[in-house]
């Protein structure tokens, strides 16, 4: 059983290279035998101040007439269900929960993607000296705790996500410096049934690892956290399922007996 639980596809994900039934047959090539597609919803991160942002997600027919038509080409050979990646949903709490309720959807994941106010990590440049991003660093972690009281998403999309691109500019820190914090934040994920994923798309990135980083990981298990999925978040066919193995093999070595699938938000545990 190899379950890839986040991945982009064209035309949903304004950054998606390839469609619905090119990352499935991808997917299906690299041994895949579960999928679940995630497109990006923004719908909770508007902002006229900041509107590089991705445009809201509407279109609920097509991606599900599209979802249809790949489950049914893959058959018994691929288990494929539908999900979302929506961003900070708990930012427009009212929206947050309209998508959450969308029949459509069998798993959210909840990812954060920028602070209020602020662009995408992805767009930012980082200081010399971690000092001035600490506080920014701290805001996001507590994103994440309000995200998980939320009960607006299913698993907590990767967290550490801003190490990937401060890689990318030779900068970087180590997420267990707010170890009571992540404390904080994974009994508030086991106390409401939140898990987390661990996201393998940074593993072939200037960071060359896990999101959450390892050490992450195993303290979320520490703390009692025992729902959790894997995820390549992919954007194009050659990258669906990537690494998937490795993440598993992290969860055994985090002393993790299940990884999870999901239906209608409630969490399947497939023992690994
Ligand atoms: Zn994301
Ligand atoms: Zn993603």
């Amino acid at each position: 059983m190899l379950a890839d639980y986040h991945m982009h596809c064209k035309p949903y994900s304004p950054d998606a290279q390839d469609t619905m039934l090119d990352m499935a047959e991808g997917a299906l090539e690299r041994g895949m035998t579960h999928i679940c597609v995630t497109n990006h919803v923004e719908n909770c991160t508007q902002d006229p101040d900041f509107p590089d942002q991705f445009p809201p997600f509407e279109d609920w027919e097509a991606l599900w007439r599209d979802f249809v038509s790949v489950k049914d080409a893959m058959g018994g050979r691929l288990d494929v269900r539908l999900g979302a990646e929506v961003g900070a949903p708990h930012y427009l709490p009212e929206e947050g929960r309209r998508i959450y309720a969308r029949p459509e959807l069998d798993f959210v994941i909840g990812s954060v993607h920028n602070l209020r106010k602020a662009r995408d990590f992805y767009f930012l440049s980082y200081p010399e000296d971690f000092d001035n991003f600490r506080p920014a660093a701290e805001q996001y972690i507590d994103e994440y705790i309000e995200l998980a009281r939320s009960g607006m998403c299913d698993v907590l999309g990767h967290i550490g996500y801003m190490q990937k691109y401060m890689a990318r500019q030779g900068k970087g820190f180590d997420m267990m410096i707010f170890e009571e914090r992540l404390r904080v934040l994974f009994k508030t994920c086991v106390e409401y049934g939140v898990g987390i994923e661990v996201n393998t798309a940074a593993i072939h990135d200037t960071l060359k690892d896990f999101l959450p980083q390892p050490s992450v990981v195993r303290l979320y298990r520490e703390c009692g956290g025992e729902i959790i999925t894997v995820g390549s978040d992919s954007h194009r066919r050659f990258d669906a399922g990537r690494d998937v193995d490795a993440g598993y093999g992290l969860l055994r070595e985090c002393g993790f007996k299940y990884v999870c699938l999901y239906r209608e938000h409630r969490p399947e545990f497939v023992k690994l």
